[in-house]
């Protein structure tokens, strides 16, 4: 990131992409960032919900721009990479890889189509992404990632074994580029959420009330929770904090 010019706006003059910005976890990471004072380009495939987002951030005094993507292949992550730099006066400052999918199935059924989207979605669109946006934060020296991981690529789940295994690599990936990148000035970290009530897990009521039973918290996290740490990651309170990945999860991983 670049340096702040006050500390309720620490992400002032600084750009930001935030990938699945049109619902949950990735909404309220761009509305948190923009409270922060990024410019915050809000990235999905559905143009409605994602002006809509942008909107809001617009109505709190916020600075918002919709760039719709889909990030199925790294062609899609690499061209809203270009488009981001230009929306952004030349540079990206921020960057969250926040889009995935998660179908879950068993082993034996699950099909290649889910195979290639999970890994698309998950773990070769954020790798492009930084391929495409990291060399310029390296050459201004800052810059920052975080990654949105999941609890699921370190606890096993039946039933989500692809889905965990992107979520896993995304682990690595984030410890891997945090030593590529950090001796040049930008840092690389994760969240790793426990389940979090958004749009895309209204059909898991039932294994939501089963984790907060085992979870220290007794309760799911809301996006809100999850957008916190993102914006702490991103920002000038974290600036020695390089590869991790910190768990948002109620205790769940912990317990
Ligand atoms: P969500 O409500 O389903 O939202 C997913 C976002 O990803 C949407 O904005 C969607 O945008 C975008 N997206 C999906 N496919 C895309 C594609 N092909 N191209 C571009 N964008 C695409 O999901 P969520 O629950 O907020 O989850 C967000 C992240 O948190 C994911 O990486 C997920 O793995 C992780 N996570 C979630 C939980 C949880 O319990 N919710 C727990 C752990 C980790 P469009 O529909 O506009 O394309």
């Amino acid at each position: 990131m670049t340096s702040s010019s006050s500390t309720s706006t620490p992400l002032a003059d600084n750009v930001a992409l935030v990938t699945g910005a049109t619902s949950g976890i990735g909404r309220a990471a761009a509305e948190h960032l923009a409270e922060l004072g990024a410019h915050v380009l809000v990235s999905g495939r559905d143009v409605e919900r994602g002006e809509a987002v942008v909107a809001t951030i617009r109505a709190a005094g916020g600075k918002a721009d919709f760039l719709a993507a889909d990030l199925a292949d790294v062609y899609g992550a690499r061209d809203l990479a270009q488009r981001a730099i230009e929306a952004g006066g030349g540079r990206v400052d921020i960057l969250v890889n926040n889009a995935g999918i998660f179908p879950f199935g068993s082993t034996v059924e699950f099909s290649n189509d889910d195979f290639d989207a999970v890994v698309g979605v998950n773990l070769k669109s954020p790798f492009a992404l930084v391929q495409a946006l990291v060399p310029g934060m390296v050459e201004r020296g800052a810059g920052t990632v975080v990654n949105v991981s999941s609890a699921a690529g370190q606890r096993a789940l039946p039933a989500a074994g692809v889905y965990s295994a992107t979520k896993a690599a995304l682990d690595q990936l984030t410890r891997s580029w945090a030593a590529e990148f950090g001796p040049s000035g930008v840092r690389v970290n994760a969240v790793s959420p426990g389940p979090v009530r958004t749009e895309g897990t209204v059909d898991f009521t039932d294994l939501h009330a089963e984790f907060a039973e085992i979870s220290p918290s007794r309760r799911v996290s809301e996006p809100a929770d999850i957008a916190a740490a993102i914006g702490f990651l991103a920002g000038p309170g974290a600036s020695n904090i390089h590869g991790t990945v910190l768990p948002v999860d109620g205790g769940y991983l912990a317990a």
